[in-house]
This record gives structure tokens, sequence and C-alpha cells, in this order.
């Protein structure tokens, strides 16, 4: 997720940073030292010189040191914001604003990069009768089978998936498959990952499925209408008793 402010990034912006600040103050000051020599004794000179490379020397890289833990501080307040901003707290997932850009990049990129013979698929899966999981064993439980549902799909779900988290108990893979073969393997492997879960509650032992809707992407998608098709075939695998999968047409 912090894709765009990775702390090797900075580190390495920094040491180029104080590099250059360090030669250009030391440059700097022994030409200025250079020019006002004027008719300084050959000792003089030396001495002029000599102080002139080496306050420079001392000064600027003790300077940089001060400037970089102040850039520190902020790029840690930087990355956790980024954080805040982007991931779901409960489960640790993308959120859906993270899940908006990185899935439109994503499916704008599949246009250009993307193999022939892959496809992009998105899975929009939801926790079947979760209300009831609420109403029963309390809302403190069902916070438990969302975080429990994440990292089932987190472990069924393929390694480059983007996988999030887009409100309620709705989440959302999307990744590349071969076809729609693939894709319903997929789904499959998601539903009973999740209806494998026993999540223990204070005791209670709780189990819960999910439906998913499927689509593959058209090159005329947007995000959005990708996401539409995705939800009709959500709509019909619950209409067709939950604990299942369809794809879209
Ligand atoms: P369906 O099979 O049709 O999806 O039924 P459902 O009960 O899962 O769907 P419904 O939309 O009726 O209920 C969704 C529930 O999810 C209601 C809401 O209280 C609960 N919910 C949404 N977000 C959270 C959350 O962050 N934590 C908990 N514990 N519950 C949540
Ligand atoms: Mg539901
Ligand atoms: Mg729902």
């Amino acid at each position: 997720m912090n894709e765009d402010i990775s702390t090797r990034k900075f580190w390495r912006n920094q040491a180029r940073l104080s590099a250059i600040v360090v030669f250009a103050s030391v440059s700097l000051s022994l030409l200025l030292v250079w020019l006002s020599l004027g008719d300084l004794p050959p000792d003089g000179r030396v001495v002029a010189l000599w102080l002139g490379f080496a306050i420079p020397a001392v000064v600027s890289p003790v300077a940089m040191v001060y400037v970089t833990f102040q850039n520190l501080r902020n790029h840690r307040l930087h990355q956790r914001v980024h954080r805040l901003a982007n991931s779901d707290d409960l489960t640790g997932l993308a959120n859906r604003r993270c899940f908006t850009r990185r899935g439109t990049l994503r499916l704008a990129e599949a246009a250009h990069t993307q193999p022939t013979d892959q496809q992009t698929a998105l899975l929009l899966a939801d926790i079947d009768w979760f209300k009831r999981v609420n109403d029963t064993y309390g809302h403190e439980a069902g916070d438990d089978v969302l975080s429990q549902v994440a990292q089932a799909l987190i472990h069924a779900a393929p390694a480059d998936a983007l996988i999030a988290r887009l409100g309620g108990e709705e989440f959302t893979v999307m990744c590349d498959v071969s076809g729609p073969d693939e894709l319903n393997r997929l789904a499959e492997r998601l539903r009973q990952a999740v209806e494998a879960t026993h999540i223990v509650y204070r005791g209670d032992v709780i189990q819960v499925t999910i439906s998913v809707g499927l689509a593959i992407a058209r090159r005329c998608d947007t995000l959005s209408t990708f996401l539409s098709r995705a939800d009709k075939a959500l709509y019909d695998a619950k209409d067709r008793g939950r604990n299942r999968f369809a794809l879209a047409a």
C-alpha cells in the first residue's frame, strides 16, 4: 500500500541530499576563501584554506543529521496518514478508497500490459445472513467474524490479488485469470475457505458463508461498470440460495 512512500526511497533521497549539501557547502566555502586570500602570507593562506574546508565539512553534516531526523519524523507521519487513509481499521485490508484508486489503475494497465491469455477478474463477496451474527452474538463477535473472513480471503486468493473491504460485510478480490474456468475455481476456493473457518467467540463457534458475484473485464469497462456487473451476479447468487457464486452474463 505504501508504494509511493517507501522507507528505502526516503533514505536514498536523504543520502543524496546530504551528499549534495556537504559537497556544495565545502566547495562554496573554499571558493569564497580563495577569492578573499588577498595579501595574506603563505602560512596564513594555508590556515585560511584549511578553515574554509574544515568548518563546512564539520558543520554541514551535523546540520544534515538534524534535518534528516526532522524529515524522518515527517516521513513516518506521512506513512501513518497514508495507512489510515487507505486501509480498513478492522481487517487491515485495503479500504474502498484504496480499492478505487488501485483497481482503476490495474484495469487501465491491463489494457496495455496484460498477456493475451490473461483477463482481469472481479469477485464480489458478501457474508450471508451477517445481521443474524450480530443479533445472536453481538457486534463485537460480528467484528471478529469480519477479521477472520478477511484472513480466509487473503490465504485463499492469489498472491498478487488486490483484496479490499468495500464496506460492511462486503469484500472484493481483483486478480488475473486465464478465463471463466479458472475464475470459477477461484470463487469456489474462496467460498470453501470461508465456510471452513470456525470463529471461536467466548466459547461459541461461529460459522458463516459467503455469496460471490463474478465478472470478467471487458475492453470498455470502467471500474464502476465492472463492479456493477459483479454486483448483479452477487444478487443472483443470493437469490439462488446463498453460499454460492454466480458469473455475470
Ligand atoms: P444477506 O445474506 O442478504 O447479505 O443478509 P445480511 O444479514 O448479511 O445483510 P444485511 O444487509 O441485512 O446486514 C448486514 C449487516 O452487517 C448489518 C450491519 O449491522 C452489519 N455490519 C456492517 N458493518 C459492520 C461492522 O463493521 N461490524 C459489525 N459487527 N457489523 C457490521
Ligand atoms: Mg450480507
Ligand atoms: Mg451486504
